[in-house]
């Protein structure tokens, strides 16, 4: 190589020789073009067969997509972005026309909410938001004969849980593919496909993550469902940085244990919350007040879930600001899945994009808090929960 300072600043260094080892943790490998000493590799590279150019593929989204597809008990996997780079993918995926419907949780997430509603407006397609956590709901699909029915594994924030069976039934039986975002329960929660799913989607910037250090979303399923995803994300660009993706995976290898303990806190501190006087309502699926209680039993394989939600008596959306203020050691963030505890104000933050009209028809009222019970001592979570309450109801 030539000793020139300029060449050498270029070249030098961008090969590591001589070395058979194989590190414990994957190489994060940033570069988003590759080149081969043969320009035959290069061809089958260009042509999918190896890396070429990061917008095609990339290995550390290789390895997340892998295990991510091992987890969900399925035979492909594609990752984006974000959470919702995926749910868009699999709107996009669908080949809507005018006048065809889609239908989804009138009770889901706010953000999906809103997305597919500017999607369905744009192509004349019909939203249909539904309580698919009710009994009528599969007769309900049966009659709509929609393209796409989208449901939630445990919905936010109202933690409804939908017989999933029921619902892909209903979905086949009149030609939809049926998706489900299983974000809330994660892959060990819930495994969607197992359950009749055709997709099965994760915000991987929640529980597979686990540290709130990333963003990315996934889809899984069949190998005929998802190579259309995959060769549309090469054109639309909207993949996964190498970062993320190694962050995601360092944070999914501990999935199964932090989950069992957030399951198990969360069932804990229901079971504190239930005893206060001062809440009018508590929401957990784990409890038998909960409608969806048997129904969970079934639908979710670890237990009722790591998400509790509750109402705070009489009061309005400022004490419930006080409220958030009021913490010491829960933390008042918008979102969920760390390994410490998140709360939220429903109203003003998952469900912000709905109009009064859409919250007030899913239930969603101003006094509705969610938490993402963390790994913290669940009494300690309880106690600091207990207090804020106790501080935002004080005349
Ligand atoms: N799906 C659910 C159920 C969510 O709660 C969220 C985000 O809160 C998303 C999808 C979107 O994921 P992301 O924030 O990674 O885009």
């Amino acid at each position: 190589m030539s000793t020139k300072l300029k060449t050498v600043a270029v070249h030098a260094g961008n090969r590591l020789t001589g070395s058979k080892a194989i590190p414990v943790s994957p190489a994060i490998h940033p570069a988003a073009v590759n080149w081969f000493d043969s320009s035959d590799d290069l061809d089958a590279a260009l042509d999918g067969k190896d890396y070429a150019y990061a917008r095609i593929s990339a290995p550390n989204t290789t390895l997340l997509e892998t295990a991510v597809a091992a987890l969900e008990g399925a035979e492909a996997c594609v990752a984006y972005a974000s959470g919702m780079a995926a749910l868009r993918s699999l709107f996009e995926a669908q080949g809507f026309r005018a006048g065809d419907r889609l239908a989804m949780p009138a009770d889901g997430y706010g953000v999906t909410r809103a997305l597919y509603k500017n999607l369905c407006a744009v192509l004349g397609v019909e939203l249909h938001a539904l309580d698919l956590a009710d009994p009528s709901a599969p007769a309900r699909l049966r009659e709509l004969k929609p393209r796409l029915v989208l449901a939630e594994s445990i919905t936010n924030p109202l933690l409804r849980v939908p017989d999933l069976k029921a619902l892909a039934e209903a979905s086949h039986a009149v030609g939809a593919a049926f998706a489900v975002d299983a974000t809330f329960a994660s892959p060990v929660g819930q495994r969607a496909l197992e359950l009749g799913a055709d997709y099965a989607v994760q915000s991987t910037s929640k529980w597979l993550n686990g540290h709130s250090d990333a963003l990315g979303g996934t889809v899984s399923g069949s190998n005929a469902r998802i190579a259309p995803l995959r060769a549309a994300r090469v054109l639309a660009g909207d993949v996964l940085g190498p970062f993320e993706a190694w962050l995601t995976l360092r944070g999914l290898r501990t999935l199964p244990v932090r989950m069992k303990a957030h399951v198990e806190h969360a069932a804990q501190v229901a079971r504190r919350l239930a005893d206060s006087p001062l809440l009018e309502r508590v929401i957990y699926p784990g409890l038998a007040s909960h409608p969806d209680h048997a129904v969970a039993g079934r639908m979710l394989q670890g237990g009722f879930g790591p998400m509790v939600s509750f109402e705070i008596r009489g009061v309005g959306r400022e004490r419930c600001m006080r409220f958030l203020e009021a913490l010491a050691l829960c933390l008042p963030g918008p979102s969920l899945g760390d390994v410490g505890t998140l709360v939220m104000h429903a109203a003003s933050a998952s469900a912000r994009r709905f109009t009064p009209q859409e919250r007030e028809a899913a239930g969603i009222r101003e006094n509705l808090i969610r938490v993402s019970v963390g790994l913290e001592d669940p009494d300690d979570i309880a106690d600091d929960l207990l207090q804020a309450v106790a501080k935002a109801v004080r005349p």
